[in-house]
């Protein structure tokens, strides 16, 4: 179906961490023009000032991301502006690939509609910025959730990054249902690096309810640890100094 000669234009908009002040100007734009919003709830009702009236604006529960993905392609095929939300950075652990992999499956001509990414700052980022500098060399980041990757797969990626010595962010840490897998991940990364390797525990960075805690590994469960924070695990040469986590970059002094 058609509705209006217009070529629809799909924004795939990173919302960065929370407040509204850590959003690019290139996204914040890109919102103001859109003419329908779609995200999760949560991180609508983080960007509802910058919303405008008129626009439309539909709010989703966690999980039915393939249906946002659906609905989003639906309206820019009507020939609207739609702007697809995601928290930290769209292509991130976030809804960029859906709406790119949905528009594939659709055989997509790579046109119509237009589809443009707005990159937002991604939690791993931060959350390094709250700690100091613990990403100032090679790192990685993996994601503890095993609903959509097997936990072999996971236990796999871990065990390599704590072996070849990188910086490791962990994304979607525990959860109300998921409480193990951060415990493996400690016992696994245990292996390769000393009991003292500093760790971040950084909740809900630039929100107001943010918390900061600079431990290490063999204190890291000791901690509040939650769907809301980013753990970032320091490598072999990282230090904790005057309550800053630091990553030498090689430099000598
Ligand atoms: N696209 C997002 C990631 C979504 S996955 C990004 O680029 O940041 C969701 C996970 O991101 C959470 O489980 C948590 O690990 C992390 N996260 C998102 N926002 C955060 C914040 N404000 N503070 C700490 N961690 C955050």
């Amino acid at each position: 179906v058609e509705y209006t000669d217009r070529i629809g234009y799909l924004s795939l908009v990173g919302t960065g961490p929370g407040s509204l002040d850590q959003i690019t100007p290139a996204a914040k734009a890109a919102l103001s023009q859109a003419d329908a919003v779609i995200g999760y709830s949560l991180y609508v009702d983080l960007i509802r000032p910058l919303l405008r009236p008129g626009q439309i604006v539909e709010a989703w529960p966690i999980t039915q991301e393939q249906q946002r993905a659906e609905r989003a392609i639906a309206l820019a095929h009507w020939g609207l502006n739609v702007a697809v939300i995601s928290s930290g950075d769209c292509g991130i652990y976030a809804m960029a690939g859906l709406v790119l992999e949905t528009l594939q499956a659709q055989g997509w001509d790579g046109q119509t509609p237009t589809v443009t990414s707005y990159p937002g700052i991604s939690a791993l980022q931060a959350a390094a910025a709250r700690v100091g500098a613990p990403l100032m060399h090679d790192f990685c980041a993996i994601s503890l959730s095993d609903l959509l990757t097997p936990w072999p797969v996971i236990e796999k990626r871990l065990q390599a990054a704590a072996e070849a010595d990188f910086v490791i962010a962990l994304y979607n840490p525990k959860s109300q249902k998921r409480t193990e897998q951060i415990a493996i991940a400690q016992r696994l990364v245990l292996q390769y690096r000393s009991p003292e390797t500093p760790v971040a525990i950084v909740q809900s960075a630039y929100r107001p309810t943010e918390t900061i805690v600079l431990t290490t590994l063999t204190d890291l469960l000791h901690h509040s640890i939650d769907m809301l924070t980013t753990v970032i695990i320091g490598n072999r040469t990282t230090q904790a100094y005057a309550g800053k986590m630091i990553t030498p970059r090689g430099y000598s002094l």
